[in-house]
């Protein structure tokens, strides 16, 4: 700003505080204000992605906006890169996850890190790995539509901050909670379709979840075809 500029706005306020004290004097007082340079203009507030990302953490950390704050030892916000290729989304902490407080870290995590490897994705590199509930649903039931509600803001925001690429979306809680949908998993599989968060659509594949993997050989075969459709569109 100029020190013109600056006189400008001194004298407006000046007039405004007479007239408001003790009516119109027009009383502009001269003020000795000194040009901005460019190192001298107000500091930039520069909050990163990583930082929103952070709070959105420590929010998830004290919430208690449903009853599964009761039963967790941790949390689980989620981690990986900002900006990542894909974003993967699971279904909630296990017992290993909630121990650590990090996302798919047990068997079935292993298998997915082993997935992503396979077509060039990694939590360290170029995805981010979160959850639809943020917290361990007892003995690993299924979350409630009463918790993944109370959790969707979380969700929603660490999406509209990462700005996946894509997002896969493990297993049939994920894919139904995203998508909204009562589908089976078998049918919301094997096709790209889209995700709109705050006004921006997100491409999202649906797959199998890898503690079914686990569970079940049969699902290997078409999970390994869903990751094959996801690396011709991500072409690295
Ligand atoms: N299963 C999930 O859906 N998420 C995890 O973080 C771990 C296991």
């Amino acid at each position: 700003m100029t020190s013109a500029e600056k006189q400008k706005i001194a004298c407006f306020l000046d007039i405004a505080g007479d007239y408001l004290g003790s009516g119109y004097k027009s009383a502009c007082r001269e003020y000795h204000f000194d040009d901005d340079t460019e190192n001298s203009a107000s500091p930039q507030i520069t909050q990163s992605n990583a930082d929103f990302i952070e709070i959105i953490a420590q929010e998830i950390k004290v919430c208690g906006n449903c009853s599964l704050c009761q039963t967790r030892i941790n949390a689980v916000p989620g981690e990986g890169v900002m900006q990542p290729v894909v974003m993967v989304i699971g279904e909630g902490p296990g017992e290993d996850e909630d121990k650590q407080g990090r996302p798919f870290v047990g068997k079935a995590g292993q298998l997915l890190d082993k997935m992503l490897s396979a077509i060039g994705l990694s939590r360290n590199e170029n995805a981010f790995i979160a959850n639809v509930v943020k917290c361990r649903p007892p003995k690993n039931r299924d979350p409630s539509p009463e918790e993944t509600a109370a959790c969707s803001q979380f969700l929603k925001r660490q999406i509209s901050i990462l700005k996946p690429q894509f997002i896969l979306a493990a297993g049939r809680v994920s894919a139904q909670t995203l998508l909204k949908t009562t589908e089976p998993i078998g049918r919301l599989r094997g096709r790209f379709t889209e995700l709109t968060v705050e006004e921006n659509i997100y491409p999202l594949l649906a797959t199998y979840h890898p503690a079914a993997l686990l569970r079940s050989e049969e699902y290997k075969r078409p999970a390994w075809e869903d990751l094959k459709l996801l690396r011709s569109k991500i072409g690295i």
